[in-house]
């Protein structure tokens, strides 16, 4: 059995929260570039022009990409190999809380949608844990902003709306989301599953 260190995992988490938040990945940031270089439409190619440059100044100056540093989503794949003896998740809400109170980064959590209290240090994240051979811990871990997040929708289609209730579907979510996510849309689709596996 081996041990991944408490201190590896909140130092990891925070490293990379405080990176993704200014960075795009390579291949995000290759793609926009290709769809400047291809864009034909003066208007679209100048918010891709802009997207380009806000991720420059974010690099240069050290500061985040969007005032909207997301709610924290954490994949693990944890080796079946590996043991913890201390609280894996309360050690990656650490990692959470130190990134965004050291980096200065928006704090968007609060503690029930009713009473609206802020958690002040943008915890809990939100962690899905998955199991798989070996002694490697994986994490993935994405700030996800609001603006993407608040479009999300789920619908029970029942059987005889088959494909063509699913289409219609999608349609009229990206119609009704309308200019309110933010720009450039990448529609997601999850089906099949029950309620919670689909979503
Ligand atoms: S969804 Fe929009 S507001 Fe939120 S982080 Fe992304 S670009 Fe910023």
């Amino acid at each position: 059995m081996y041990k991944v260190e408490r201190k590896t995992i909140i130092e990891s988490v925070k490293g990379m929260l405080l990176e993704s938040v200014k960075t795009l990945h390579k291949e995000v940031l290759d793609a926009f570039e290709n769809a400047r270089e291809n864009e034909r439409n003066p208007l679209a190619k100048n918010i891709l022009d802009k997207i380009l440059e806000n991720h420059e100044i974010a690099n240069s100056k050290d500061i985040p990409l969007c005032q909207d540093t997301g709610i924290v989503v954490c994949f693990l794949e944890i080796g079946r190999e590996l043991y913890f003896d201390y609280d894996l998740d309360e050690a990656i809400n650490v990692g959470v809380s130190q990134a965004y109170i050291e980096g200065y980064l928006r704090k968007s959590i609060v503690r029930h949608p009713l009473n609206r209290i802020n958690t002040m240090d943008n915890t809990p994240a939100v962690i899905h844990h998955e199991f798989i051979p070996g002694n490697k811990l994986i994490i993935h871990i994405a700030p996800k902003g609001g603006g993407s997040e608040n479009m999300s929708t789920l619908k029970m289609l029942s059987p005889s709306e088959g494909r063509e209730g699913l289409i219609q579907f999608v349609l009229d979510t990206i119609t009704k989301g309308g200019g309110r996510p933010c720009p450039p849309l990448i529609v997601g689709v999850g089906i099949g599953g029950n309620f919670e596996k689909c979503a």
